[in-house]
């Protein structure tokens, strides 16, 4: 019976500190397209939860292992050497509107602290592609169509609520090879274009495509490169985009839990087949969603 108890407390300590520090933070890597992960003291050192931004963008701040951190989503397009983010008392702000990209209010911002780091550098691998022109080149109709497009699809990735992230651990949505990386510099007929903005998980027609982490839906749409999407928030912007779908099985404002059915696979938008492209915002800027991914 003695043992018994034993075996039920040990368990119960267990989960316990399971709990209280039991999410891992995505992986380190202060890299172009990378994530930063940046101590911004001990809870005992702030009055109010501090809050950060970077490029004029809030930044996710969450409570690990006794220690306040900012995970700082860097673009792929950022310049390499020093950054800086800038941190202040939750005090210090303005009220903020849920799921508008809030700006700095510069003010203040005599009082914030401002905390460095610096971006390294990072080859991605390069393809080069030999396409018929006219596969590069949009129509008139086509080019104003992605003109309307883009604001949608760069507010869903701004977007910013207080809800704080429950884990950053993510469930791979679709189960398949991984037919193109995240971060790959394309070349069509010798002319860069946009680097790889996502990973690709190449899958039949139909596969089910799951939430990988819990979180709310926020915007869905059928776009002329994406095809059909979904964007999903999981809170303090970080967001999740899935494309080419066949069929979205969810609407705005559901709540989504991981593992959880919400599309299936397609080759609808810009695509030679079907496959899921996934990609992953922090703070407004594309990330590596490996870095998310529970083997790394
Ligand atoms: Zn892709």
């Amino acid at each position: 019976m003695r043992t018994f108890l034993v075996v039920i407390a040990l368990g119960l300590g267990l989960y316990a500190w399971k709990s209280a520090s039991a999410f891992s933070l995505p992986v380190h890597r202060p890299v172009p397209g990378g994530v930063a992960i940046l101590e911004l003291g001990e809870p005992s050192d702030w009055e109010s939860p501090p809050q950060a931004f970077f490029q004029e963008k809030r930044v996710l701040t969450v409570l690990h292992n006794n220690q306040w951190k900012a995970v700082v989503g860097i673009s792929l397009d950022h310049p390499l050497g020093k950054a800086t983010v800038t941190v202040r008392n939750a005090e210090q702000y303005k009220p903020l509107p849920i799921t508008t990209p809030p700006t700095l209010n510069k003010k203040v911002s005599s009082a914030a602290f401002e905390k460095s780091f610096e971006v390294g550098g990072k080859d991605y691998a390069a393809q080069y592609l030999t396409v018929a022109p006219k596969h590069v080149e949009l129509s008139e109709t086509n080019l104003r169509r992605v003109r309307t497009e883009q604001p949608v699809i760069r507010a869903a990735f701004e977007a910013f609520s207080t809800t704080v992230p429950s884990t950053f651990e993510m469930i791979t949505p679709v189960v398949g090879p991984r037919s193109s990386s995240f971060g790959l510099r394309r070349f069509f007929n010798n002319q860069p274009r946009r680097p790889h903005s996502g990973m690709d998980i190449a899958a039949p027609t139909g596969t089910p495509v799951v939430a990988p982490a819990p979180g709310k839906v926020i915007e869905t749409g059928d776009y002329f490169f994406n095809g059909k999407t979904i964007f999903i928030d999981h809170g303090q912007g970080l967001i999740t985009m899935f494309c080419h779908l066949d069929s979205i099985e969810v609407k705005k404002g559901q709540a989504v839990l991981p593992g959880e059915r919400v599309a299936t696979v397609g080759a609808t938008g810009r695509v030679t087949g079907p496959h899921l492209h996934w990609s992953i915002a922090l703070n407004g800027a594309l990330v590596d969603p490996a870095l998310f991914l529970a083997q790394n």
